[in-house]
């Protein structure tokens, strides 16, 4: 239901829940973060979900806090499969915990990929639609060979697969710098800060930081990396021009 995604230098946690506190208006069931600690060789994901309000996830958070992070995603979930729990709140891992997924939507040929996964060894953690593609992302990011757009070409080989309505945003435990998001049949929308990249379902997610926005449009990936800047591209990997525009209303 509401997406927040951010790299760069402020601590990931907290622009991402300022950006759920945003959302909120959008009503949802469930609420979770992740973000992404250690060093370049080192990273880990690691990630905090609870039904209800954010405030049982803020007070959870209270209780165990998680490490300073400059990269960050969250997500407010409305659920469509799968009951309000805190299991089926995003984001999902993958088995390995090195990809974690937030979702929008509805995945509909998501019980031919579960059965995919399952024949693969995998035993799935939840009930959703939307924890079938951590699990393909983590596998199409290993068959892609390493170098620079790797993870984005993950999420435009998994997006091909998919069908339904999405707005997805997966963060990898290799990539410090990076997150990659897609979107068809739902919003996406990117905010241009100072050296600062944020990911929103809407401009609520980043109102409070930047103005500057670019949405994309059907069927398009985008990478957002703290040295390389914005990267967007169709399915198939062609270049694409988001929609640039300030956002003028009052935050
Ligand atoms: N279909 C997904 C789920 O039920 C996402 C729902 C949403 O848009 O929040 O978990």
């Amino acid at each position: 239901c509401g997406i927040v995604g951010y790299v760069g230098p402020q601590n990931a946690l907290d622009v991402v829940l300022e950006g759920l506190r945003r959302l909120e208006y959008r009503g949802y069931d469930s609420a979770g973060v992740a973000v992404r600690v250690g060093g370049a060789d080192s990273g880990e994901l690691t990630s905090a979900k609870k039904a209800g309000k954010l405030a049982n996830l803020e007070k959870a958070l209270a209780d165990s806090p998680l490490p300073e992070a400059t990269l960050g995603i969250g997500h407010t979930r409305w659920a469509t499969h799968g009951g309000p729990t805190d299991r089926n709140a995003h984001p999902h891992l993958s088995a390995d915990g090195r990809v974690a997924v937030i979702h929008n939507g509805i995945i509909e040929n998501f019980a031919a990929l579960r059965a995919e996964c399952e024949a693969s060894g995998i035993e799935m953690a939840s009930e959703t639609d939307t924890e079938v593609v951590a699990h393909l992302l983590a596998a199409a990011y290993a068959e892609q060979p390493e170098g620079p757009g790797r993870f984005a070409d993950a999420m435009r080989a998994v997006s091909r697969r998919l069908e339904g309505a999405f707005t997805l945003v997966a963060a990898h435990a290799d990539q410090p710098d990076t997150l990659v998001a897609s979107r068809r049949n739902s919003p996406l929308v990117v905010g241009v800060g100072d050296g600062e990249y944020f990911l929103g379902s809407d401009v609520a997610a980043f109102i409070a930081h930047t103005r500057e926005a670019r949405e994309l449009g059907q069927d398009q990936v985008v990478e957002i990396d703290r040295t390389r800047g914005l990267t967007v591209t169709d399915f198939d990997g062609a270049p694409a021009e988001p929609v640039a525009y300030t956002v003028d209303w009052d935050a």
